[in-house]
Formats: C-alpha cells, structure tokens, sequence
C-alpha cells in the first residue's frame, strides 16, 4: 500500500520550498523560551543520500538543493531565509560536500533547542522508511526529546494538542499516493483547530492536473477564515522545460507543490517576499515557472 519512497525526491524543488519555509517557521518559534512541541505526521525516512542509488536514479535533487547551492554562492543579497536553509543542509555535510540531505525530521530537530525542553513526535507508515527514521534518530543521538511511531500520523497527531506548553509546531505532508489524503488533511486542519486553536500548522502539497489538489488550498482558506485565524499560502513552480524534437511529450514529474501555513509567524511573509523570486530565478527553467505568495 505504501509505495512512495521520498529517497527518490529528497532535495528537489518541493523540498526546496518545503524546508526553507520550515527553517523560517522555526527560527522564529525558537526566539520565544516557552517549550515547543513539534509534530511531523508524515516523517520519512529523515536523512538521504544524495549521491546514492535512489537520489541518483531520479536526479531530482540536481533541479533542487544541488542547484540552488552552489548559485546562491554567485549571488550578492542572497534572500536570508534561502541562506538559513542552506546553512542547515550544509551542516550535515563537510565542507563543500552536498551528500546528505537532511529531511524533515532533522531540518526540525537542528532548530530545536538544546537542553530537551522541546519535543519532535515522528510518525511514519512505511516498513522501511519507519526503520530507517527510527536508525537515524538513534544514530544522531537525539535524544529523549524524540519519538518516532510506526502510526497513522493523521490520528496520532490528535494526542498531542494541545499541548501543556501551549505551543506547537505541525507540518502535514503526506504523499498523497492515496486520493483520500487530500480530504484526510482537511480533516485534520478542521480538527487541528477545535482541539488547539493556535497552533502552527503547515501543509505541503503538489500542484498537479487533479480537482483534490486544486481545490486543497481553496478548501483550507475556507477552513482557516471560517475559524477566525490567519494563513499564508505560498507556491513554487520550476515550469516545464521544453521537449527536444524526437523526445515526445515526455511525462516531466512534478514541477509545482505549495505551502499552507495556518497561523503563520509574522516574520514568514517578508522572508518569503525576498526567497521565492531567487527560488524561482535559480531553479525555474521553462513554461510554467513562477511563485505565488498571498496571505489572509
Ligand atoms: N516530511 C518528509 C520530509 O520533508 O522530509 C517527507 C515525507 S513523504 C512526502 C511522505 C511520507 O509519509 C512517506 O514516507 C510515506 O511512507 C508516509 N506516510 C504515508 N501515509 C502515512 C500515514 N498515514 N501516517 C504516517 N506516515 C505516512
């Protein structure tokens, strides 16, 4: 049932988008000394090769964070939450080395303060990716502030709001191999903010040729106004490139995803102001590529 395997994509444009509004989003958070409880409902396997079978078959990570690395070092104002993004893929590698990519249970868990008065809840359905996650963690040391669960992150995540702290981080990111996901999260969202108001949510999605993905963020707008709070939404598409003659009409895998933020931190849409345009300029490459940045 579980076929995704996020080794393939890991680093791509998606994540690109995905981390770097995650690093803002937390950065931000971490400025406040109450504790904070971060929850991760769809985790992955959580650290990746980049020059493994997987990441190498796909090459995805060559339109992604292998792109956008070594151009922003040619760039003079390079936008500060890109640089910030970049700095934390950096430091799970050596010097000039892009071998791992960290994904987001570790993007979350190098923003998390030391001293284990926050706490990281990992969930992940996968055999494989579940073992895998659960090695990582133990190999970093993490510590006892994480937990990983072999559980459906959907209902898992409801234990935990609210928080006693009364502050919360949530990223909902499924892969939506399942159509059923699309409704699931807005499930969620509709739960997330009866149970816990004014928690941080945020929900990754693809931007593809389907009425459940088109609608997503139509549907969570609604959600989030009817509930009185505040959102940011923004997107990323690298377009298509064009088709060679003698290559057809080539299927060219995902070229667009966006971000739902409910209750968003203030400082989240001037950091995206200046990081989509030099997302866009660095990994867009044809028809179709541009950014969308909007808030309530
Ligand atoms: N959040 C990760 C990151 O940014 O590095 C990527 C996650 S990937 C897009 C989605 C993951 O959700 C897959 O590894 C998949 O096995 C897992 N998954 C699918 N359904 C799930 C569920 N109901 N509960 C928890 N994990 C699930």
């Amino acid at each position: 049932m579980y076929s995704y395997r996020h080794a393939f994509h890991a680093g791509n444009h998606a994540d690109v988008l995905k981390h770097t509004m995650l690093v803002a989003i937390l950065r931000h958070l971490a400025l406040k000394d109450t504790p904070l409880v971060a929850v991760d409902t769809h985790a992955g396997a959580g650290l990746y090769r980049l020059d493994g079978e997987y990441a190498g078959t796909s090459g995805e990570a060559q339109d992604g964070i292998l792109k956008l690395a070594p151009a922003l070092r040619a760039l003079e104002n390079v936008a500060p939450a890109l640089a910030d993004y970049v700095s934390v893929v950096a430091s799970f590698n050596k010097k000039g080395q892009w071998k791992v990519y960290p994904g987001s249970p570790f993007v979350v868990h190098e923003l998390l303060r030391e001293g284990g008065r926050d706490r990281l809840k990992l969930f992940e359905m996968h055999p494989t990716d579940a073992k895998a996650l659960a090695g990582h963690v133990a190999q970093m040391e993490a510590g006892r502030e994480v937990a990983v669960a072999r559980t459906d992150g959907f209902e898992s995540l409801k234990a935990f709001l609210p928080p006693p702290s009364r502050r919360a981080l949530v990223l909902i990111d499924p892969s939506y191999e399942i159509k059923s996901d699309y409704a699931k999260v807005t499930a969620c969202i509709q739960d997330c903010l009866k149970r816990f108001p004014t928690g941080v949510y945020v929900v990754w999605y693809p931007i593809i040729p389907r009425p459940e993905a088109h609608e997503l963020p139509r549907r969570l707008k609604t959600i989030t106004n009817n509930a009185g709070k505040p959102w940011l939404h923004a997107t990323l598409s690298i377009g298509h490139v064009a088709h060679q003659p003698g290559e057809g009409n080539q299927p060219q895998g995902l070229t667009a995803s966006g971000m739902f933020v409910v209750n968003p931190p203030h400082t989240l849409k001037p950091a995206m102001q200046a990081a989509l345009p030099q997302m866009v300029d660095i990994l867009g490459r044809g028809r179709g590529k541009g950014h969308v940045l909007e808030s309530s």
